[in-house]
């Protein structure tokens, strides 16, 4: 009938309308970033730690662009301005977790997908190159791990399952849950009561449970806390 081809056609003009709470939105990771995860996920780089020094870089970045942003536009300063700008980090010993979370800029549902679904970063695609270039295994990937760093995806060098909350710093902006095991694909799905900015949850492989534990963490923050210019909160205390 005619209304369905009415349908049909707002349906093929109209943009696509973002799922509501809830709803599942499926989608597969580039073939690059594929074939990257891979490579992170079963490497035998023995300098775990560095995924720290990546996700609290991250962190700090994200509350930077923040603050950024403050300077211009004074609405969102004032409604930001009992917002505490710092690094939560958190360990979950019996659930195996580590949590690392930012008060920052937070993400849309588009960046999430070309920022976390895609390789935008120059660091991860020389090392994809040099990968294919040298087509090796073992300790060889570990080293190009080192000397390039995989930035976010370094995350999947500890945990089985990478889930990140986050919301972008607009009063309208939704609740998000991203999350992927590192394989093909990831979802994205519109979550209720979502702080602003954004929340990192790795379930930590059992041989990396390690990094579930308050002291191991304080530790490894205590190398890199130096060029972070953001209060780091390990488990509520001043780390
Ligand atoms: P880089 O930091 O070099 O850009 P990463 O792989 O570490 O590369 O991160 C990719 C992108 O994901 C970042 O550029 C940023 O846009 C986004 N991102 C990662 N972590 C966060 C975060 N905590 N808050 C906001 N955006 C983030
Ligand atoms: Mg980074």
């Amino acid at each position: 009938s005619s209304t369905v081809s009415l349908a049909r056609r707002r349906y093929a003009t109209e943009p696509k309308q973002a799922p509501g709470v809830g709803t599942v939105d499926k989608h597969e990771f580039q073939a690059e970033t594929r074939q990257l995860l891979d490579i992170v996920a079963r490497s035998l780089y023995s300098d775990h730690e560095v995924f720290v020094r990546e996700l609290i870089s991250n962190a700090s970045d994200a509350l930077e662009k923040f603050r950024y942003t403050l300077l211009s536009d004074t609405e969102k300063a004032l409604a930001a301005k009992d917002r505490a700008l710092e690094i939560r980090i958190t360990t979950d010993k019996p659930q195996m977790q580590l949590i690392i979370q930012d008060t920052g800029i937070g993400m849309t549902r588009e960046e999430l997908v070309s920022n976390l679904g895609t390789i935008a970063r120059s660091g991860s695609k020389q090392f994809l190159e040099q990968m294919k270039s040298e087509n090796k295994a073992g300790e060889a990937t570990s080293n190009i791990i080192g000397q390039f760093g995989v930035g976010f995806y370094s995350a999947f060098i500890v945990a089985q399952r990478v889930e990140v909350f986050t919301r972008a710093a607009t009063p309208d902006a939704p609740g998000l849950r991203w999350s992927t095991d590192g394989s093909g694909s990831y979802e994205i799905t519109e979550v209720k009561d979502v702080d602003y900015g954004t929340k990192i949850v790795l379930h930590l492989k059992t041989d990396c449970r390690e990094y579930a534990d308050e002291d191991r963490i304080k530790a490894v923050i205590k190398k890199y806390s130096n060029f972070v210019g953001s209060p780091i909160l390990l488990n509520g205390k001043q780390a």
